[in-house]
């Protein structure tokens, strides 16, 4: 018999510790009492018949949540990226032509999980803090003519909120889907996938939803499911093929459910419960409380001589700062790095540099769900105060 050559590691001897923060970043934000409990509940089959009504409670609320009707509605087991995967993998097909808007990270992740598979991809770039006229998106549409449009609504790395009105249309009228990542926007500013012909929306648990990571609601148009179900070739993930999906999440006419994988019951727990908590308030009330408390937030760094990365603040009839996730150009003098890790050590409050092409250029702060209220403002407001007057600063 060998012998064991790997010994218990002694840092398991010590008992498990999580610091308390208050996640001001572009996500994970906190995750509230109620929340967290729910997902303490005991762990159940993943084919009982109390998960599957636990899984159409979901179902129902992402629906509302996405203000949709579509049958296909689920969420799938994984993060932000499973879902953008989920998207992509089962709507194209190596060859297939895909246009992506390009007006942060996510836009480049998305063209480069379509290149990954082998589509044909394009891509129409916006300056970071811009965003693209509908016009743009014709020209690109009738001179590309893809299969499938990805556009991020809210971008994360930049702060822009995607002004999305007519570009369903667009899409429809060249025979494109409209795929939407509402990962950082959902539930914090006004989205209506029915009525503004989105045939793929996804989001993610962590955000808005304050849910612990690891759950993605998505949802698929019937236009959207036409293509997925009458492909050509297998997607090229299992895990992530929705024919299996659908059948677990009981969206197909089947009449019995077979094992695909096992869901993750107890963060099934906690999704539900961030979306009842959603419905208790109300779509609307959240979506103005987000916008009030990211003008208050606005107003302040203004009113301290910060200035935000993204220019424009309106373009009628929707935002173009996106009311969650808020980026401050970088203080001229600072380094960035260091009013991070003051603001964390001194306040013990998360907030983080840019991502992708906003790197270096921003600070973001995200005040998402529970976390978005004008005390944290004023919190997140006297800890920047107190960061500019005590980290160093360059005379140049
Ligand atoms: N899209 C956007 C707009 C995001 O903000 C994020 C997360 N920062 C993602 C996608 C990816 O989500 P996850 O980290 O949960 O995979």
């Amino acid at each position: 018999m060998p012998s064991l050559s790997v010994p218990p590691p002694k840092c398991l001897q010590k008992p498990l510790v999580v610091p308390h923060h208050h996640m001001f970043g572009p996500g994970p934000s906190n995750v509230p009492p109620r929340i967290l409990e729910a997902g303490a509940n005991p762990v159940i089959g993943h084919m009982h018949p109390e998960i599957f009504e636990i899984m159409s409670d979901i179902k129902s609320g992402i629906q509302y949540m996405f203000q949709t009707q579509n049958k296909m509605t689920l969420a799938v087991s994984g993060t932000g990226h499973t879902a953008m995967e989920c998207a992509i993998f089962n709507t194209v097909e190596p060859g297939d032509s895909v246009l992506a808007a390009v007006n942060g990270i996510w836009g480049e992740r998305a063209a480069e999980m379509a290149e990954r598979i082998g589509a044909k991809v394009n891509t129409i770039v916006a300056p970071p803090g811009g965003y693209l006229t509908n016009t743009d998106i014709e020209k690109a549409l009738s001179k590309h003519r893809p299969a499938l449009f990805f556009l991020a609504h809210g971008e994360s790395s930049t702060g822009v909120l995607h002004p999305l009105d007519g570009i369903g249309q667009l899409c429809h009228k060249y025979n494109c889907l409209f795929l939407v990542d509402s990962v950082a926007s959902i539930g914090g500013t006004p989205l209506y996938m029915d009525q503004q012909e989105i045939d793929i929306l996804y989001t993610g648990s962590q955000k808005v939803l304050n849910a612990p990571p690891g759950t993605a609601p998505i949802s698929f148009s019937e236009r959207a499911c036409q293509k997925v179900f009458n492909r050509r070739t297998k997607p090229v993930s299992f895990f992530l093929d929705l024919n299996w999906l659908a059948n677990y999440w009981g969206c197909d006419d089947k009449p019995t459910r077979v094992y695909h994988h096992t869901g993750p019951v107890t963060a099934f727990y906690s999704l539900r419960e961030s979306l009842a908590v959603l419905a208790e308030e109300g779509l609307e009330n959240s979506w103005e409380r987000h916008e009030t408390v990211a003008e208050y937030f606005h107003a302040g760094l203004e009113s301290m001589g910060l200035k935000l990365f993204v220019k424009e603040k309106v373009r009628k009839p929707t935002l173009t700062r996106l009311p969650t996730v808020t980026t401050i150009v970088a203080p001229y003098g600072y380094d960035w790095k260091e009013i991070m890790s003051y603001i964390m050590k001194t306040h013990n409050l998360e907030i983080s540099g840019g991502l992708g092409p906003s790197v270096g250029l921003v600070l973001r702060v995200g005040l998402m769900g529970c976390n978005s209220s004008k005390a944290n403002v004023d919190m997140v407001l006297a800890a920047l105060r107190d960061a500019l007057k005590h980290c160093h600063r360059s005379k140049v």
